[in-house]
């Protein structure tokens, strides 16, 4: 058949049919959501009117959460969506842009789906971003901080060089996994008209299953990504996301006591990792990328999968023999502990 388009999908993490597997593998919250979400009675009869295509209630609670105005906001159906579209929105350039050689997975995928020309710029040795690669002519840059999946936290002083170094293009910081690790760029917003923050639900938030993501920017870029999505579905945000989203934003208690149970679960289990001699670059993230010298990578992901328990476990250069683990509860990583010391044994 002719006129096909052919391309080379993203492949998530396996998401196993069984109930009974330890599963860190995606990067997912072991803690239920906020009882806000989870016992809030919805009038479901209001599925028969489409959802606010201006997603108002959700973007205003978003808003007020991190002091900003409404215009400053965009919300999507998980971050993927948000990055997709800001994809769509902001790199429309000859020039490639660029992104680190060891990140999401997901950036080249959308890169080749919108025909944007990319470059990557290899991380150091030690996992980290080198600003001064990101300071050249490039259609715009794109970075999870923290990074993923290597963990690693870049400083807001090399993430500002990074902003300065680029004032005539857009740099979008994915913060999917910053409320484990040291500050925000957020601070930045006010600066940076170029810098564009995008967030997640499905971490901290204890909401993969929901779908929600947003972006924070300058009201220019957010009516920009206003106007694509207009362009793409009016309606991507259902009633129950919206809904669900605004009841979790108004708990903020329980949101960050989950973060702190997750960080010192974190703490306990990084040092087990270090007595059990695995190796690891310092964790910002609810998960950790670890590597033993003895056992590869590769053979404790299938030891483990046999034993209902999941890992991610990445087959390309300069990361094939690290496992990326998420933080589950206690319970989970002492079962995770206990499976690897008989594996070293
Ligand atoms: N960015 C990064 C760095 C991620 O690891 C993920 C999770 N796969 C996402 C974005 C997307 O998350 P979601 O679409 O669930 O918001």
């Amino acid at each position: 058949m002719k006129n096909i388009r052919q391309v080379e999908p993203y492949v998530p993490g396996e998401q196993p049919k069984d109930t009974d597997v330890i599963k860190l593998n995606t990067n997912e919250n072991p803690y239920p959501p906020s009882p806000k979400v989870v016992n809030k009675k919805l009038d479901l009869e209001k599925l028969r009117i489409y959802s606010d295509p201006e997603v108002t209630k959700l973007v205003n609670a978003l808003a007020r959460y991190h002091g900003l105005s409404d215009d400053q906001v965009f919300v999507g159906v998980g971050s993927d969506d948000v990055l997709a579209m800001s994809f769509m929105t902001f790199f429309n350039s000859d020039k490639p842009i660029l992104f680190p050689d060891i990140t999401y997975s997901f950036y080249d995928v959308w890169a080749e789906l919108f025909r944007i020309p990319y470059e990557t710029k290899a991380l150091n040795d030690d996992f980290e971003i080198v600003p001064e690669d990101y300071f050249g002519e490039n259609g715009g840059v794109v970075f999870p901080n923290p990074n993923a999946p290597t963990c690693v936290y870049m400083p807001l002083d090399n993430v500002k060089r990074i902003l300065d170094n680029n004032r005539d293009v857009v740099v979008i910081v994915d913060e999917a996994y910053v409320d484990y690790a040291e500050e925000s760029a957020l601070s930045l917003l006010e600066e940076y008209d170029n810098l564009l923050i995008v967030r997640t639900f499905s971490k901290s938030r204890s909401m993969a299953g929901m779908r929600i993501g947003y972006a924070m920017g300058n009201p220019e870029l957010i009516h920009a990504l206003n106007n694509v999505k207009f362009s793409f579905n009016s309606y991507t945000m259902n009633y129950l996301s919206i809904e669900l989203g605004v009841c979790s934003v108004e708990d903020d208690e329980y949101f960050k006591a989950m973060i702190e149970k997750v960080k010192n679960t974190r703490e306990w289990f990084t040092n087990e990792l270090t007595r059990l001699g695995f190796t690891y670059p310092k964790t910002s993230t609810n998960f950790v990328f670890a590597t033993h010298e003895r056992i590869s990578a590769k053979e404790l992901f299938e030891a483990a999968k046999k034993e209902k328990i999941y890992l991610r476990y990445f087959n390309k250069p300069r990361i094939d023999n690290y496992l990326r683990i998420t933080i589950g509860t206690d319970d989970q990583m002492k079962k995770l502990i206990s499976f690897f010391e008989k594996k070293l044994k």
